[in-house]
């Protein structure tokens, strides 16, 4: 079986993969973290530092334990620098052909008994697995990680059709290891957190259209009545409202008019009031 002594691996350097490495790091492990480019990794580790500043000040992580945890990362522009891991995860953009190039690469540099995790949150395991050899797939498995990693305990773990018992129980071994708690999903669309969560973000909007509640009173209605952290709208502005519409047209997809999203979520996207960085939101 895999020999974790190797190292791991995280593929993608963004807002999920940084943070994937660091919790891994946070473990024990040694972390090769990779991406496109040395600008790109450098503004992750810097990400990373300000995360671990942030964290220590405000009581959340031990100074010691994250700060040696950030020397355990080493960043890499060569995928050939995974080539010894044991367990690499792969966070690259959420798009087919991305992912395809990626995996095929990494199928090409990594040992024979590396494990591959994918971090996707809404491609299905094993079409991923399809595109890496036939000798790889009992060792490709899903982990579905939620934002912000390192504060959200969490992690769906998806087998595909051909994993192997071990690769499952070895993924998640890891996220224990990582102070995670996963859960074992079936491989089907939005898996099962996102469908719980789109099937209630489905209904706020609804009960908006409907003025039945506005925006911001649902959300106080949600923090108050129901112990969430956040309210639907501004879970919503936080994620974008594009990706929930992404979401919910896949599940529409998969599962039909139950996940249709709503024509308000819609037309706010189309209008350019998607929240996030970049654009206004519901509350904002
Ligand atoms: P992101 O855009 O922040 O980061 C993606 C990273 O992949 C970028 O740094 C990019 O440079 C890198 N990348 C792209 N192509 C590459 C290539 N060919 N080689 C190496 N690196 C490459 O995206 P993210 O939000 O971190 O999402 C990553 C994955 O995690 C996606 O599959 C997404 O669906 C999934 N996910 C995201 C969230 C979320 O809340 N954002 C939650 C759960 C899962």
């Amino acid at each position: 079986m895999t020999d974790l002594k190797l190292g791991l691996g995280v593929v993608g350097a963004g807002l999920m993969g940084a943070e994937i490495a660091f919790v891994q790091a946070q473990a024990g492990y040694s972390v090769t973290l990779a991406d496109r480019s040395d600008a790109i990794l450098r503004a992750a580790m810097d990400r990373l530092h300000a995360l671990v500043e942030k964290g220590v000040a405000r009581g959340l992580f031990d100074a010691e334990i994250a700060g040696s945890a950030l020397t355990r990362i080493v960043t890499s522009d060569d995928f050939d620098a995974l080539g010894s891991a044991g367990y690499v995860t792969e966070a690259v953009f959420e798009d087919l052909d991305v992912k395809r190039e990626v995996l095929l690469r990494l199928d090409g540099v990594c040992r024979a008994d590396c494990v591959l995790a994918s971090n996707t949150s809404t491609i299905p395991i094993s079409t991923l697995a399809s595109m890496v050899g036939a000798d790889r797939r009992p060792l490709f498995v899903g982990t579905h990680f939620f934002s912000p990693v390192s504060r959200m305990k969490l992690v769906e773990v998806i087998p595909g059709f051909n994993t192997a018992p071990a690769t499952l129980e070895l993924a998640m071994q890891i996220c224990r290891d990582a102070g995670k708690t996963p859960v074992k999903v079936k491989d089907v669309a939005g898996f099962a957190v996102n469908r719980v969560l789109h099937a209630f973000l489905i209904e706020a909007v609804r009960l908006v259209e409907e003025e039945v509640i506005s925006v911001e009173d649902l959300d106080t209605a949600c923090r108050l009545g129901l112990g969430h952290p956040i309210g639907p709208f501004e879970l919503m502005d936080a994620t974008t409202s594009r990706l929930c519409v992404q979401a919910q047209e896949i599940m529409q997809e998969a599962y039909g008019e139950r996940f249709r999203p709503r024509p308000l979520l819609k037309q706010r996207v189309t209008a350019g009031f998607a929240g996030g960085r970049g654009q206004p939101g519901w509350r904002r």
